[in-house]
């Protein structure tokens, strides 16, 4: 049975009349830049997520891009990141003139480990980016203490974890996102809240960075033709908008049945693999759903027999941003991040939407535990 990666078309009929209609009642008003769904799709996201502010932008990476700016990241300035990750969340640090360090994770979870960080911290550090990889929530508490410590902002790259969530110390529930002094997310259509297009927004509970960003994504201008600023045309589409907020109401629901087909995942592939581990003060997302096995070989053996059987498969990621060309420049080789390294040569995604089927359930871990 073909089995494809992502199904957009699956939660469609039970909102279709919803978005058509919204769609429509744009193309009616021809309010496309900036309309008013814009403002209130941002309220909606905004409220969702308990910040005092969203910004709609035109993508994910745009998003990583305006919320470095805003927060005051310079030329020459450091901001520590992980390798594991698209090249979105590094080459916006490169292209607002500062310098990407990565540093190493954890084997666990995947995402920035924090004492690798700390080591990484020198007198030019500014940021830090930690990215809540396939929705996994990132150690804020942690990450949130460093900052603290060492005066660095922090920017959340939520693009894989909208809805995601993370219990702190205090044992408040707070969204991914929310946490950091500001949170990216992307409306690509895959992620967990998808557009019909690009889009992105930013989150801050900082009226300072709020009011910079709705410069930036329309080119340094609160008044049209005064420019206090240079910034860029970045704006979340009005189109995009009205099916976000549509969108917006079933998100919650979705991530519920991410997290039933993960834990059917898990059920049928204990002690055939590594499945994700959830610590206990943590909601995934589960924008993807990644395996981890005892060997290169047999990651790949896995990957080639489920490819066979047409099930979809992906390795996220497979070159750290570390050991890529583009990054040759910093000097990065093989040994320098040893749990990064291990681990993008043993995993590999499955399939993962709302709408997998038991049957499909079946025969994607049949095949995994056949290949095995
Ligand atoms: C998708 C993604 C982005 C970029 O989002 P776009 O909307 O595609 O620009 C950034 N970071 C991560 C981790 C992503 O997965």
């Amino acid at each position: 049975m073909k089995v494809p990666m992502v199904d957009m078309l699956a939660g469609y009929p039970p909102i279709k009349d919803e978005i058509e209609n919204a769609v429509k009642g744009v193309f009616n008003k021809a309010n496309f830049i900036l309309g008013e769904e814009v403002a209130k799709f941002e309220k909606e996201f905004a409220a969702h997520n308990g910040t005092k502010y969203a910004i709609g932008v035109a993508n994910g990476t745009d998003a990583i891009r305006m919320a470095l700016i805003a927060s005051g990241v310079k030329k020459g300035d450091e901001v520590i990141t992980s390798p594991f990750t698209f090249i979105a969340t590094s080459e916006t640090i490169s292209q607002v003139g500062a310098i990407p360090v990565f540093a190493d994770i954890d084997p666990v979870t995947f995402n920035l480990d924090p004492k690798s960080v700390e080591k990484k911290i020198t007198s030019k550090t500014k940021a830090i980016v930690p990215v809540h990889l396939y929705g996994m929530p990132c150690d804020m508490d942690a990450f949130m203490a460093l900052a603290k410590k060492h005066s660095l902002i922090v920017i959340e790259d939520t693009a894989q974890a909208f809805t995601g969530k993370y219990k702190n110390a205090a044992g408040d529930w707070k969204y991914l996102g929310s946490i950091g002094h500001c949170g990216t997310f992307s409306f690509f259509p895959a992620k967990n809240l998808g557009a019909f297009g690009d889009g992105g927004a930013v989150t801050t509970n900082d009226e300072k960075i709020y009011e910079t960003l709705k410069q930036l994504r329309n080119h340094g201008s609160k008044v049209r033709y005064h420019h206090e600023m240079e910034g860029f045309n970045s704006r979340l589409d009005t189109v995009q908008a009205a099916v976000l907020s549509v969108r917006l109401k079933h998100v919650e629901k979705w991530t519920e049945m991410r997290n039933a087909v993960a834990a059917k995942y898990a059920a049928a592939l204990k002690g055939v693999c590594v499945t994700p581990v959830v610590p206990a003060n943590a909601r995934h997302s589960f924008n993807y759903y990644t395996l981890r096995f005892d060997s290169k070989a047999k990651r790949d053996a896995a990957q080639k027999y489920l490819t066979e059987q047409q099930i979809a498969n992906q390795i996220y990621y497979p070159i750290a941003l570390h050991l890529q060309e583009a990054y040759a420049h910093l000097g990065g080789k093989r040994g320098d991040l040893p749990v990064c390294d291990a681990v993008m040569d043993t995993v590999f995604s499955l399939p993962m939407y709302p709408e997998l089927s038991d049957e499909q359930i079946k025969v994607v871990t049949d095949a995994v535990k056949k290949a095995v």
